[in-house]
């Protein structure tokens, strides 16, 4: 029996195939959610999904798109944010 903690589905299972041949099942903690838009609440694109120990891992390219309000706004609100700025 697995330790208590890894019965309920708060880690996800993943299943490794051992150098001794034999298949177990490893648990891992999960992904965050998708980053949503601040404004239209839809999922970002271009946006890692990680886990912050992992996040520190990655350069800020990699991490959202290099363009103001870039992981904060999807890209049609960015559009329609800057044209309502440039008026
Ligand atoms: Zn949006």
């Amino acid at each position: 029996m697995v330790a208590p903690r890894f019965r309920s589905r708060t880690f996800r299972r993943i299943k490794v195939k051992t150098p001794g041949n034999r298949n177990t099942i490893h648990y891992r903690l999960r992904k965050p959610a998708k980053a949503q838009c601040g404004k239209c609440g839809r999922p970002l694109q271009g946006v890692a999904r990680a886990r912050p120990i992992q996040l520190r891992r990655f350069s800020r390219s990699q991490k959202r798109p290099e363009r103001p309000f870039g992981g904060v706004l999807c890209s049609s609100c960015t559009r329609d944010e800057l044209r309502a700025r440039a008026k």
